[in-house]
């Protein structure tokens, strides 16, 4: 089967300047993201891997290199073009969330569906996240795992080409983080959404088509995974 590009990152290097220091978040860094594909990108705390998911998503801007996304080159794209990019093509999944707290599930999910031209039902993708009866509750009143599907969601329903999580599983327990992986596998089978997923935890290269590995700014390695696992027979 012929593979699609999606996203082609062309030697990028990410500098950040505080004062005299300067911090070389990424350096020279080539990776091309194929469509469909579940992608995990591994690496110790430091080595630059949201820098890179940010890029992806355009949250942030290579200092230099190239970022291109069909046609479009996000890396010389202006606030507008980012802003049109990250609504409509990209849902982001952060480690703690980031819900609005005086919105309920349900009005979560709706503000990201409003946002596009062509959302999925708000109601049918919080079902299929699990929380048919919590609905109405605000993120205050749900557990660690039940706000991460809230978030789930409101990326879902915007239908996204690209869904990048940044460490999704960090702040929850065993159980719940193994069921959030199961919840990201499921989507990316089933609605063919391309899936990148940052971690430090190794065990989750398993579940993966490709395994990117990082070290100080750098991809020191990829793998392919002939027989990714399911995220219930992870173990970490
Ligand atoms: P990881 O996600 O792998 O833990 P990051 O991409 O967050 O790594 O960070 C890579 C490096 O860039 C680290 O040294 C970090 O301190 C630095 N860094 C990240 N974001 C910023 C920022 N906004 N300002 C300054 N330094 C940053
Ligand atoms: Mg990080």
């Amino acid at each position: 089967m012929a593979k699609n590009i999606l996203m082609k990152l062309d030697r990028i290097t990410k500098n950040y300047t505080m004062g005299e220091i300067t911090i070389e978040a990424l350096k020279e860094t080539s990776l091309e993201i194929v469509e469909g594909e579940l992608l995990v990108i591994l690496g110790p705390s430091g080595s630059g891997k949201s820098t890179l998911l940010n890029i992806m998503g355009g949250m942030d801007l290579p200092t230099r290199g190239l970022v291109l996304y069909g046609k479009q080159n996000l890396s010389e794209a202006g606030d507008e073009q980012l802003t049109r990019y990250r609504r409509t093509d990209v849902g982001f999944v952060f480690q703690f969330y980031n819900l609005i707290p005086d919105l309920t599930a349900r009005e979560n999910v709706e503000l990201a569906a409003s946002l596009v031209d062509n959302p999925l039902p708000v109601e049918e993708v919080l079902r299929e996240v699990g929380l048919e009866n919590r609905m109405n509750h605000f993120p205050s009143q749900l557990s660690g795992g039940e706000q991460q599907r809230v978030s789930i969601a409101r990326a879902v329903v915007k239908q996204p080409r690209l869904l990048l999580c940044d460490e999704p599983t960090g702040a929850l327990d065993y159980v719940t983080g193994k069921m959030i992986l199961g919840l990201l596998a499921k989507i990316n089978r089933e609605r063919g959404s391309t899936v990148v997923i940052v971690t430090h935890n190794t065990a989750i290269g398993g579940m993966a088509d490709r395994v990117v590995r990082m070290r100080s700014g750098k991809i020191i390695e990829i793998t392919e995974n002939r027989s990714p696992v399911s995220p219930e027979r992870i173990e970490w």
